[in-house]
């Protein structure tokens, strides 16, 4: 693949000296340019270099976050300003309001792949405007929307001063949405119209999405969108309405719903994220059943070489293929790790938790060593329920402070600053902390970041992780532990409702109906159970080494079995294969010959709009019979559809019915008779051995087809009968 790629992201997790990063969204994307720049991909990082950074957290006695802002020291990190031809900075100028803000640019090289990042603390900025990149997810909307349309807009203004055509540009979480509609723009100066630019920015842009609830969606209301883009929506070549149809979800501006509007691939970030979204999704198109909307997904994966220790790297080289490093997305390259004597793995698991010990939980004491440590440390969402496991501490109590089998426990994380119930859970944890009876086995770790990310997922023995399911769309902290032989004990969601295979870690196991504590007191339940019951009786069952000899199976278990999955190099091979590749391909066929095809298919969509009211779904008869073969249950069903104007070539027609078990299925019909003018016959015949569809109703479904669409659902058009 020659063409390059223009990767936006609202964060980007590189290194713990750059704190533009809150948590998982942005470390994915820093560990995603890690493996493009491993893979030698022509790919480039576009961001914002917010001048405060992420806030540090100061956790004090009383449990209070206290939100600090260091100026972050510029000189240490090689993030240099970008200059133009002659030498002076770049400069990007963006409509915001009714005014133009200058931004400046930094480019942050990563190996051979560049970050570019703006910044708006340019002298010709009023004071206020300079202030807009100062922190990242400002709570404040108005700074909101302002980082999006600099992110967006801005993004694609200075790829364009640095003369960059990307080919395929991918939009990591919607809050760089906004470029989609400035590449609109683009065309339509260059004498496009807007629906052919729409078909051609549309046929080049992917779009990942990261956020299963429904209010982690971006969103900006109408008057604000009006507000400060009423001078940009008049450079489309289209009305304001049809611009803001494009994200509309009731009074509100979706950046997720003009995302999946204008990217022609969509995918979540797993198996079961992508059915998550599905159903989200489905809210916005209720004619389409979930199964059909088109999301895919792609598993998130971690940087192996960011995230594994020097202490079991030099070891895994000593006992894996000698090209392993090359190899780390083959399950048969990762297998050796069962050959590394358990004495030896065991040996460095305990040098990694010495590291720990040391550098986070000073004065431990010379036993702690040998207690058996488990580590939390993710956000203080609420969704991750840190408290889970306070659920009952007398139980707790005697979980910690077995005289025979003690337990220690390690928390860390940070609460949105506006987030006053995450911060309220921090509290209640460092309350929980100084009870006596817990005192020195419950500890929390202040300013989580990626530099005690690291030491935390090398050194404890367990990585806790207790969502409420579905909400973790992956979680990406679990897969740095397994790499480090730490043993994952997590609810199945996100990428360990695929990782967990019964015998490389724990599934929390209690409930995913029900009210929210309901569930939690059944998770709660089982992970207390596992305590109990599997992981506290294992890690102190030794041989005459004091080795655990069960346990460290386990770990090599761990190792083996996802290390070679959940890795950014499977993660970003796929993207390329399955995302990349086709939207480039793609892109470049829509725009050739002078965007010939996307000016094909704008001019078919419309047509198809403008007649669709015609189609009908006349009358449908269904005859069962007994198959040819015994058990086989033959349906033929005959429809009659009017498609008026339309040409019986450009539509599907099929039945559709629910399997009874949550899925569906569907059988082809084929046009075999014109009863008169655009009036057909339609047959088609399923055949079932379970006999799924006599126990359901069973619907006709007409959509518009084009060998040109992405999808069958391009259109977000059906008509059912
Ligand atoms: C990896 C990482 C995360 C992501 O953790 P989750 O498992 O998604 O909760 C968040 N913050 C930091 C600092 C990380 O390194």
């Amino acid at each position: 693949m020659t063409a390059s790629i223009a990767y936006f992201s609202a964060e980007f997790g590189i290194d713990a000296s750059i704190p533009i990063y809150s948590g998982g969204l942005g470390v994915l994307a820093g560990d995603h340019i890690k493996a493009a720049n491993d893979l030698e991909l022509p790919l480039c990082g576009v961001g914002i270099l917010y001048r405060k950074g992420y806030f540090k957290q100061v956790v004090g006695e009383d449990g209070i976050q206290r939100h600090l802002y260091p100026e972050i020291d510029r000189t240490g990190f090689q993030v240099e300003p970008v200059s133009d031809h002659e030498g002076r900075p770049l400069l990007v100028k963006v409509p915001i309001a009714n005014r133009l803000v200058y931004l400046k640019a930094w480019r942050l090289q990563v190996g051979s792949i560049p970050v570019y990042l703006l910044d708006a603390d340019v002298e010709a900025n009023d004071e206020q405007d300079r202030r807009l990149t100062d922190n990242l997810y400002a709570s404040d909307r108005h700074c909101r929307i302002c980082q999006e349309i600099i992110l967006g807009i801005g993004g694609v203004r200075l790829l364009r001063k640095l003369g960059l055509k990307p080919a395929v540009w991918h939009m990591n979480e919607g809050h760089s949405a906004f470029l989609t509609l400035e590449r609109i723009r683009e065309h339509s100066a260059q004498g496009l119209s807007f629906d052919t630019a729409l078909e051609a920015v549309k046929a080049s842009t992917v779009f990942t999405t990261h956020t299963p609830v429904p209010a982690g969606h971006d969103q900006f209301d109408i008057q604000m969108m009006d507000h400060y883009l009423r001078d940009f929506y008049w450079q489309l070549g289209t009305d304001r309405d049809t611009i803001l149809a494009l994200g509309r979800v009731g009074d509100c501006f979706n950046m997720t719903r003009l995302a999946m509007r204008t990217a022609a691939i969509v995918n979540g970030v797993s198996a079961l994220h992508e059915e998550v979204t599905k159903a989200l999704f489905h809210q916005w198109m209720p004619h389409i059943p979930k199964q059909d909307i088109p999301v895919t997904s792609v598993t998130n994966g971690v940087h192996i070489d960011t995230w594994l220790a020097p202490e079991l790297k030099e070891l895994y080289s000593r006992y894996l293929p000698a090209d392993w490093r090359g190899r780390t997305g083959e399950p048969a390259a990762w297998s050796a790790v069962r050959n590394i004597p358990s004495g030896q793995l065991w040996e460095r698991h305990q040098k990694l938790k010495e590291i720990l010990l040391e550098r986070l939980l000073p004065g431990h004491g010379a036993s702690a060593k040998e207690t058996l440590l488990i580590g939390f440390a993710r956000r203080f969402a609420t969704y991750k329920r840190a408290l889970l496991i306070f659920m009952d501490l007398d139980r707790l109590d005697k979980i910690v402070n077995d005289p025979e089998r003690p337990v220690r426990f390690v928390f860390a994380g940070k609460a949105h600053p506006a987030d006053g119930p995450g911060q309220q859970m921090i509290r209640r944890l460092v309350e929980i902390s100084q009870m006596e009876r817990f005192k020195g086995r419950i500890v929390f770790i202040e300013n989580y970041d990626m530099g005690s990310a690291k030491t935390l997922v090398q050194g404890v023995d367990v990585w806790l992780n207790t969502p409420v399911k579905p909400m973790e769309a992956s979680g990406t902290s679990g897969q740095k532990a397994a790499l480090n032989g730490v043993l994952n004990c997590s609810v199945l969601d996100g990428w360990w409702n695929e990782g967990y295979n019964g015998r490389n870690g724990w599934a929390i196991q209690g409930e995913t109906e029900g009210s929210f504590d309901r569930q939690a007191q059944k998770d709660g339940e089982a992970l207390y159970r596992l305590l109990e019951e599997e992981i506290v009786p294992l890690y102190y069952r030794r041989n005459a080494h004091s080795v655990p000899l069960d346990w460290v199976n386990r770990m090599k278990e761990s190792i083996c079995t996802l290390a070679p999955r959940f890795n950014t190099h499977r993660m970003v091979r796929e993207y390329v294969n399955r995302i990349y590749a086709p939207t480039h391909e793609r892109g470049n066929r829509f725009s050739a010959n002078g965007f010939e095809i996307a000016g094909k298919v704008a001019a078919y969509k419309r047509f198809i709009r403008e007649q669709w009211h015609h189609v009908r779904v006349h009358s449908m008869h269904t005859h069962s019979s007994q198959g040819t073969r015994i058990g086989l249950t033959e349906t033929l069903f005959q429809v009659h559809v009017y498609l008026g104007p339309i040409w019986e070539k450009d539509v599907r027609v099929e039945a559709v019915g629910s399997d009874g078990d949550g899925g569906i299925w569907k059988v082809k019909l084929n046009a075999v008779a014109e009863l008169g003018k655009g009036l057909f016959r339609y047959e088609g015949t399923f055949r079932d051995r379970n006999d799924a569809m006599l126990h359901s109703t069973a619907n006709v479904r007409v959509v518009p087809v084009s060998t040109d669409f992405n999808n069958d659902f391009e259109m977000e058009l059906s008509t059912w009968g």
